[in-house]
């Protein structure tokens, strides 16, 4: 059996791999797609300690760096099943089945999409989906943001102190967000809310140029211009085939601070749990946690 097994190769499987096996224990990575979100990442700037990097770049550094371990990495195979006997056993699509002394469960999350045409067509090319990553480079641009609740308005918050105007569009007749960010954004200047709005294409030509929406209300259609959509309908967690670990209702993984969950020598980290800010620096740092958990656990059991 393993000592440690890793499910998820994203960043915050690679940093859990890492710190294990520099414990010279016996640790495997199981990816669906080795890289995980990085590797749909063009530009990353608030990696810290370098200026600017590349999601598949970063991505390749950091399978060079688990290779360094003699970590087993076993990716495009997707587990299906954990079950907890003496040892903790994972089942994967393939119908192999993995034991291991613990695990790590690490396999992120994915934007919700609104899929409307354009949306896949210009992402990385005006259509994002992260403020705190993407957010500079719409400095003075022209942003709409879909989704009024929480991070959408948060968002939008974020974004009216960088870009030059803000349209929030809700599909609901009402923002959902909390009353203080709404009357934060209410205060702001250059943000427009529409609600009863729902989006029915992001247009453009090698980039975004604007965006349509239909009126709920009066049925008219509506073509705002502009360069940059940020779709913030939600983050879903990549947690469904877990049943016997705790989650919360958004479906993220219940860790405490040393990345456990609720089941003994089950671990997890990284953005498909409840940690509140969802970073790839974030991610690997509870990697790291989780990994350091884990062996503490080892050593005791
Ligand atoms: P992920 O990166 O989601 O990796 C999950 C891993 O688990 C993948 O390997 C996946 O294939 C695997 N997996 C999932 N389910 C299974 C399963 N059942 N069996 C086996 N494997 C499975 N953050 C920043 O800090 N800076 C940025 O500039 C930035 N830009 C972003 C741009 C985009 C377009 C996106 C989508 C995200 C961006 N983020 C950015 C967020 C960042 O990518 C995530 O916070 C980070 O990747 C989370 O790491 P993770 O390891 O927790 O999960």
């Amino acid at each position: 059996p393993y000592d440690v097994l890793v499910v998820g190769g994203g960043p915050a499987g690679a940093s859990a791999a890492v710190y294990a096996a520099r414990k010279g224990i016996r640790t495997g990575i199981i990816a669906e797609r080795f890289g995980g979100q990085v590797m749909d990442t063009m530009g990353i700037e608030n990696f810290i300690g370098t200026a600017y990097t590349e999601g598949p770049k970063l991505v390749a550094s950091l399978e060079e760096h688990v290779k360094e371990y003699g970590i087993d990495v076993m990716n495009l195979q997707r587990a299906k099943r954990l079950e907890k006997n003496d040892l903790v056993e994972i089942e994967l699509e393939n119908g192999a089945v993995l034991k291991s002394k613990s695990v790590i469960l690490s396999t992120g999350a994915r934007w919700r999409n609104v899929n409307v045409p354009g949306e896949a067509e210009f992402k990385n090319k005006g259509v994002a989906y992260c403020p705190h990553c993407d957010g500079p480079l719409f400095e003075g641009k022209r942003v709409a943001v879909i989704g009024g609740g929480n991070s959408g308005i948060e968002a939008a918050i974020d974004l009216a102190g960088i870009v030059k105007h803000v349209t929030v569009l809700e599909f609901a007749s009402e923002l959902k967000a909390d009353q203080v960010l709404q009357d934060r954004l209410h205060s702001l200047p250059n943000v427009t809310v529409i609600t009863n709005a729902q989006t029915t294409e992001i247009t453009g030509t090698d980039k975004v140029n604007g965006i349509s929406y239909v009126s709920r209300e009066t049925n008219e259609s509506h073509h705002v211009e502009l360069e940059g959509v940020f779709v913030q309908i939600g983050l879903v967690p990549n947690t469904d085939w877990l049943d016997s670990v705790e989650r919360n209702n958004f479906g993220e993984i219940v860790v405490d601070r040393h990345g456990a969950t609720n089941v003994p020598g089950v671990f997890a980290a990284g953005d498909c749990t409840n940690s509140a800010y969802k970073q790839i620096i974030i991610s690997m740092g509870s990697g790291a946690t989780a990994a350091l958990g884990a062996f503490d656990y080892m050593i005791r059991n």
